[in-house]
């Protein structure tokens, strides 16, 4: 089995590596740190959860390491943009702990706070910045940041940035990097728009996907409880003070929602916190501390925190509402399960949202009942076609990745997880009722989104320029940028 010591890293990163407690590298790692120390463009099919941030952090920091010269003033060599201000600390903190044997730099510049700090940051040059694409480019107008020497791009979470509306905000930022850049693309999915923005700025890139294993999904149980919406409060308060929850996330679908559940939580005698994207950076800050510290033991959230908040020890992810884009229900129970732990997931659902229900039974390929979850029989739809590794971009036609990220057969599942009073496991097709005109697979993700929905509402306000802390951008002078579409780069896909 490959060992980090077989990959060519420097002996600082080995030893940073051997104090975290890690020497076998996951498999999005071993296969993507060889890749980018050959200095190839990547596109990374993966989760949160697989390990991928170290996948290109590791090899980031080995390149520190040969380097002589520093990044010169108000420039950075790698750039790195994520959708939200937690995934962008979080991976700063990955940096600072696989370095912190080794002299670099990094910077992270996201909005909700004051600008002022991250201008001094990056006065002087920075090695490695990490930054969400609306704060970044605010810099860039002001002149507080150049991108004309920076060397890497990495586009973490691509399709979350999408969901935000970050696509014109990233093509703006792209027409300022060199063409001779490499750039690196992680998502955990891989619509069109996102193979769209992988065609445009990448150069002969090997692409990566990892398999569906290194998804906590099995370890998880997952319940549904259906209660009417009226119900559902009380149900939560049931659930949080009889079950065994050590740590619990409780998802709604809007920020109103959030602080709503809070307070009733509170008033029934359990502390919570609760954190959305009108919160400020400072609150958010504490809460995810106080969170991750033990102090509360129960965060309210929107979907802001359903991806890349990599939290230990939580025991329960509740889904209070469902929510409208399926793969965010697999994002979110991802919160709990991880580091080889096993989880649990309730999620209450209404009336209303049996429709959100099948959907995600779909996309997971299994049924989930008040007992648990059952596995599906693969049908024609769910039946994934490819092997797991490294291809071209473009060469094959048919994608072995399915919606879900996973890929291939889908897993027959732990058989404890079935219930017995329920009998063997449930075809994959529940009958559909005559008159259900919705198709049965959607080929492509559609966008439900309902008002007051955080992704939509801040998506929305952001393609309208409005969005940023509530502040307007300030148009740049000369207008908009025209970006640029590198055709010529396309070369060998
Ligand atoms: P990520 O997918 O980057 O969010 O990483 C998920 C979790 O896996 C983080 O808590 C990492 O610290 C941890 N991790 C990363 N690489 C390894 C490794 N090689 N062995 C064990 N855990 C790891």
């Amino acid at each position: 089995m490959t060992q980090f010591n077989d990959l060519g890293l420097a002996e600082s990163i080995l030893q940073a590596l051997t104090a975290e407690g890690y020497s076998t590298p996951t498999p999005i790692q071993q296969q993507v740190i060889p890749v980018m120390l050959a200095g190839r463009d990547v596109v990374g099919i993966a989760q949160t959860g697989t390990g991928k941030t170290a996948a290109f952090v590791l090899p980031l920091l080995n390149e520190i390491t040969n380097r002589k010269s520093r990044a010169a003033h108000k420039s950075c060599n790698t750039l790195i943009l994520a959708p939200t201000r937690e995934l962008a600390a979080q991976i700063a903190e990955s940096v600072r702990t696989y370095g912190r044997f080794m002299r670099h730099s990094v910077a992270v510049v996201v909005g909700g706070v004051r600008p002022g700090p991250q201008i001094r940051m990056m006065a002087s040059g920075v090695d490695i910045l990490v930054a969400t694409p609306g704060r970044l480019l605010d810099h860039i107008s002001t002149g507080a940041i150049r991108l004309e020497s920076t060397t890497t791009v990495i586009l973490d979470e691509a399709d979350q940035m999408m969901d935000l509306g970050f696509m014109p905000a990233i093509r703006k930022i792209m027409a300022k990097v060199p063409h001779t850049r490499r750039t690196l693309l992680f998502s955990a999915t891989m619509p069109k728009p996102i193979r769209a923005l992988a065609d445009d700025f990448l150069h002969d890139a090997v692409e990566i996907a990892v398999s569906p294993e290194s998804l906590p999904i099995d370890r998880i149980e997952q319940r549904v409880l259906q209660v009417e919406k009226s119900a559902k409060r009380a149900a939560l308060v049931n659930i949080l003070k009889e079950s065994d929850v050590e740590r619990a996330i409780v998802f709604t679908r809007t920020k109103h929602g959030a602080d709503k559940v809070r307070i009733h939580l509170e008033k029934a005698g359990l502390p919570a916190d609760a954190i959305h994207g009108n919160k400020s950076q400072g609150q958010r800050e504490r809460a995810l501390a106080n969170f991750k510290a033990g102090k509360i033991r129960i965060l309210v959230a929107t979907d802001i925190a359903a991806r890349g908040i990599d939290v230990d020890g939580i025991s329960h992810v509740i889904n209070f509402e469902l929510p409208n884009v399926p793969e965010a229900y697999v994002h979110r129970i991802g919160r709990t399960a991880r580091a080889g732990k096993s989880g649990v997931a309730i999620s209450l659902c209404d009336s209303e949202e049996r429709g959100l229900l099948r959907d995600i039974e779909r996309l997971i390929k299994r049924t989930i009942g008040e007992n648990g979850t059952t596995d599906y029989v693969e049908t024609r739809q769910s039946r994934g076609n490819g092997s797991e590794g490294q291809r071209q971009p473009g060469r094959s036609k048919g994608r072995p990745q399915n919606r879900s990220g996973q890929r291939g057969k889908p897993r027959t599942g732990h058989p404890e997880q079935r219930s017995d009073s329920r009998g063997p496991a449930k075809p994959a097709h529940q009958p559909r009722p005559a008159n259900d005109s919705r198709p049965a697979h959607r080929p492509e993700k559609k966008r439900d989104f309902r008002q007051g929905d955080e992704a939509a509402s801040d998506g929305l306000a952001r393609m309208l320029g409005n969005f940023d802390g509530g502040r307007k951008r300030p148009q740049k002078p000369g207008g908009p940028s025209t970006g640029h579409r590198p055709k010529n780069r396309v070369g060998a896909r």
